[in-house]
């Protein structure tokens, strides 16, 4: 008889996202002329640049021509998209980053979900609280989490970092040493962001350790701020002890297209082992690679026109993350994140929790938000609001919130 891997079994059902819909729909069916605003989703909405899609249609017509035609393409992506980015990415930083120490994929959900296969499942992880899920469960999944209490709404072999107001939502150390620590900065869903000199902690202490740190950069382009690094590789000593994840998706609009990579160089080796080659093994055995007609689109992000295409948009969803930011704080909420983020992140007014203030905007403002609570016990009081909704209507939503 098979057995099912008990590990899924464990997983408390992930409600957030049906539960908000489930509730819109209520919402919608009684009250038919209302005027429903969503700032609750974490899609960009703006279509794909034009720059990006003018090299996507000429990719397609490559595939069409015997000459030019492409089939499987090389396991850890092709040259030309590895070598932009080497360039355009790491050396515009200053950071030593070689092109074969890039692997393009499909993106970072997958990559962050895939990349605790090549540890050992004994290994302990940190992440903060609140987090975004896909981190914990793909762990809980590999066995590696431990056992699920309902009270604390925590993992009994996860160690946890506390990130709220008191830390301006940027972890501390922990007592216990992990062995696997996820960061993501700047952050989803609080919005935070770390400073150099933050991070910098971080990367000492894990190359103190002979920890190992994921670092999640997919927001890195909306960082607007001097001091927030857009990669770990700009501390000194990350080539020793971080693997960078990077996207697609939230810089350039693909979403829906699917385009990310990993970054590990090949200083990084743990139990005498470079981690590199587990990531090229694992990569070459399980994946086969993100599309030509894709890959080619992301070279096009990094053209000028391009960039000048992508970094208008950014400056769309930053401009509404501006007028949610600055119109909360004039309406009496704390509130942070939106600087270096298309997230903010609000405290819910006196005592009400996460999934009260829910109903309460969506009753009296007709808002749909995020509880944060739905990203682990830490995000309970507090309420996510998005940029990626258009200019008016982002206007529109404050200017209800503010005549609560
Ligand atoms: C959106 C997001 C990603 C990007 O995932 P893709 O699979 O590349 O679309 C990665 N990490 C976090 C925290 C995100 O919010």
């Amino acid at each position: 008889m098979v057995k099912v891997n008990e590990n899924f079994l464990k997983l408390p059902g992930n409600y957030l996202f049906s539960e908000i819909a489930k509730k819109v729909k209520i919402f919608q069916e009684k009250h038919r002329e209302s005027n429903l605003i969503r700032l609750g989703i974490g899609d960009v909405t703006l279509p794909i640049a034009p720059a990006v899609i003018e090299a996507m249609h000429k990719a397609v017509d490559e595939m069409g021509q015997k000459e030019s035609f492409h089939g499987y393409a090389p396991d850890l992506g092709y040259e030309f998209l590895r070598n932009t980015i080497a360039k355009k990415v790491y050396g515009a930083l200053g950071c030593e980053i070689f092109a074969d120490e890039i692997f393009v994929s499909d993106g970072a959900k997958s990559d962050s979900g895939n990349i605790q296969e090549i540890f050992g499942v004994d290994n302990r992880i940190a992440v903060c609280d609140p987090v975004y899920p896909v981190y914990v469960d793909t762990n809980v999944m590999a066995g590696r989490a431990g056992e699920y209490s309902k009270e604390t709404e925590q993992w009994s072999n996860v160690i946890y970092l506390p990130c709220s107001a008191e830390n301006h939502f940027v972890p501390e150390l922990p007592k216990e040493t992990p062995d696997l620590i996820y960061l993501c900065f700047p952050n989803n869903p609080t919005g935070s962001a770390v400073t150099k000199d933050q991070l910098q902690v971080w990367v000492d202490y894990a190359n103190k350790m002979g920890s190992v740190i994921i670092y999640d950069a997919a927001y890195e382009a909306y960082i607007t701020e001097e001091n927030v690094p857009h990669s770990i590789y700009e501390c000194e000593g990350a080539r020793t002890c971080a693997i960078e994840l990077r996207s697609f998706s939230k810089n350039a609009g693909f979403t829906g297209v699917r385009l990310g990579y990993t970054v590990i160089p090949k200083d990084l080796v743990r139990g005498g082992v470079a981690l590199h080659s587990l990531w090229a093994r694992r990569h070459g055995t399980k994946y086969n690679g993100a599309p030509y007609i894709i890959q080619r689109a992301g070279e096009a992000v990094y053209t000028d026109e391009g960039q000048a295409q992508v970094k208008e948009q950014i400056a769309y969803y930053m401009r509404n993350a501006k007028v949610i930011l600055e119109g909360l704080k004039s309406a009496g909420f704390s509130a942070t994140g939106g600087v270096n983020a298309p997230y903010i992140w609000l405290k819910t007014p006196g005592s009400m929790t996460s999934w009260e203030f829910f109903d309460y905007l969506l009753e009296k403002a007709n808002v749909v938000g995020t509880p944060g609570s739905g990203f682990g016990p830490g995000g309970e009081g507090y309420f996510r609001l998005t940029a990626f909704g258009t200019y008016e209507n982002t206007v529109e939503a404050i200017e209800r919130i503010k005549r609560l």
